[in-house]
């Protein structure tokens, strides 16, 4: 049995029973024989389809968002954002796959030579439960556009979106076959992975899954995309608008309860600002409203479960025998973890050197641009940094020194279906969205003729 359970209140919300080998099997067999249909379909056609789906989840948001609130205590009104985002994304790619993959002609001494984009076939994605709508449609939009289709094995807390995700594209009129939710844990990963008709895996989540997943796909020869953890640098230099830079800090710490893997996970300040900026930081962290996630007003909700809790708690009390000081928060009850700002973090300090999966951040001070730079750098993992500064200069030297699959400059990293997303390091490899996303599940194909 999988088990859905509400965090905030405890409550018991559905058991799925798990599939058996056989129902494993008659589902690859669904989204095989469907993609023999469905990759000889028309953009037009695929298109249509994907504008039906951002309609449904538009019109029935609330529905969504409940979901998404109940199963794993985001707060209601970022629910409704996440959904709303997932519609944007769909119609980002209805609008643009064609002219993404469109035939590219190459000059070279042949009498046509050109790259064609063709589908794969089924793709399995593996997603997380932070983000359980936005994770799977980032995925979904453009794997479906380039006429593969999908099988979801989503986190094992958050099965009911996985259910209702299906519905969406059910409802919007896609056949049976090209999106389908298996009630699996991790165990069948490996099962569905090396079955012959899956041709290709994304994992978006941790490191150990996503190694332990890639190993698979790599035994097996078949392309992957990792989408691991981060731990983010906001860097606040001494020129920066201190206001802009406050109000975007909280926000990219502490929205989704900081359960997020582009979350600004470590503060570095310049000695100068930093006295005034902690003590503004830290009155608008307790400012935070926490409270029931299906309230409007709550901002900060509980984590998904309690052990994320408390894996929390653990890197706050470790950091803290190692010399650093709390500010405000630092206390838990089950699966709530109270708002915290540590102070005086270093770099050997968990607080610093690992990912904090929750609503906890540490501050590290630095005096001069290169020390900053070697603070932003000295981590495992390189999906964002944010930077904070109004000197253009600075910004410009920085960048190319920057390790991260991301730079944003006086602004939260964020993803947008227009931008590329990924990381580098420990966050893994190939990137999402854009038209970078969608060609990552495609033949790239050389057509010579002579
Ligand atoms: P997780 O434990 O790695 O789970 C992610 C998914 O992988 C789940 O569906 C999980 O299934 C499955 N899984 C776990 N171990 C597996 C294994 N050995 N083989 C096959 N599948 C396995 O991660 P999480 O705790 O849910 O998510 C948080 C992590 O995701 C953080 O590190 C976060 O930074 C990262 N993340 C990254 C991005 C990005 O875009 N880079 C976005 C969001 C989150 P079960 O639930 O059944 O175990």
């Amino acid at each position: 049995m999988i088990i859905s359970q509400n965090p905030y209140t405890g409550e018991t919300l559905k058991e799925h029973r798990e599939f058996s080998s056989e129902d494993i099997s008659n589902a690859l067999e669904k989204a095989d024989s469907q993609f023999k249909e469905w990759k000889g379909t028309s953009f037009s056609h695929r298109s249509k389809l994907m504008l039906k789906a951002a309609e449904e989840l538009k019109k029935n948001k609330q529905e969504y968002a409940e979901t998404i609130t109940r199963e794993m205590g985001k707060p209601i009104t970022q629910s409704i954002a996440e959904v709303e985002k997932c519609a944007w994304v769909c119609e980002y790619y209805a609008e643009r796959a064609e002219k993404q993959l469109a035939a590219e002609k190459i000059d070279t001494d042949a009498k046509e030579s050109y790259v064609n984009y063709s589908p794969l076939g089924v793709v399995l994605a593996i997603m997380p439960w932070n983000y359980p709508f936005w994770q799977v449609f980032r995925f979904a939009a453009p794997a479906l556009m380039a006429g593969n289709v999908g099988v979801l094995k989503h986190a094992s807390n958050t099965m009911m979106c996985g259910e209702k995700i299906e519905q969406v594209f059910l409802r919007a009129g896609f056949p049976e076959g090209c999106f389908q939710n298996l009630l699996i844990g991790s165990k069948k990963v490996e099962e569905v992975l090396v079955d012959e008709r899956v041709k290709a895996v994304t994992l978006t989540g941790s490191g150990g899954a996503g190694g332990a997943v890639a190993s698979t796909a790599g035994k097996h020869i078949k392309k992957s995309v990792l989408e691991l953890g981060g731990s983010n640098a906001l860097v606040v230099f001494e020129d920066a608008d201190l206001k802009e830079a406050l109000e975007t800090a909280v926000q990219a710490r502490f929205q989704n309860t900081g359960q997020s893997c582009i979350a600004g996970k470590r503060l570095l300040l310049h000695k100068n600002i930093a006295g005034e900026f902690t003590s503004r930081f830290v009155e608008k962290v307790k400012a935070l409203k926490a409270g029931d996630p299906m309230e409007e007003e709550t901002y900060i909700g509980v984590q998904a479960r309690e052990d994320l809790a408390k894996d929390v708690e653990k890197q706050v009390n470790e950091s803290v025998k190692m010399g650093a000081k709390i500010l405000t928060g630092g206390v838990r009850k089950k699966a709530f973890f109270a708002p915290t700002v540590l102070d005086k973090v270093t770099t050997e300090m968990p607080m610093f050197n690992e990912e904090t999966f929750g609503p906890a951040i540490g501050i590290t001070t630095f005096e001069t641009e290169e020390e900053a730079l070697k603070l932003i750098n000295k981590t495992q993992f390189g999906l964002g940094v944010s930077l904070f500064t109004q000197d253009h200069e600075r910004v410009k030297r920085l960048i190319p020194q920057i390790e991260d699959g991301a730079v944003f400059v006086n602004e939260l990293v964020k993803s947008d279906p227009r931008l590329p997303f990924g990381g580098t390091k420990k966050s893994g490899y190939g990137r999402e969205l854009s038209q970078f996303g969608i060609r990552e599940f495609v033949n790239i194909q050389t057509v010579y003729i002579k």
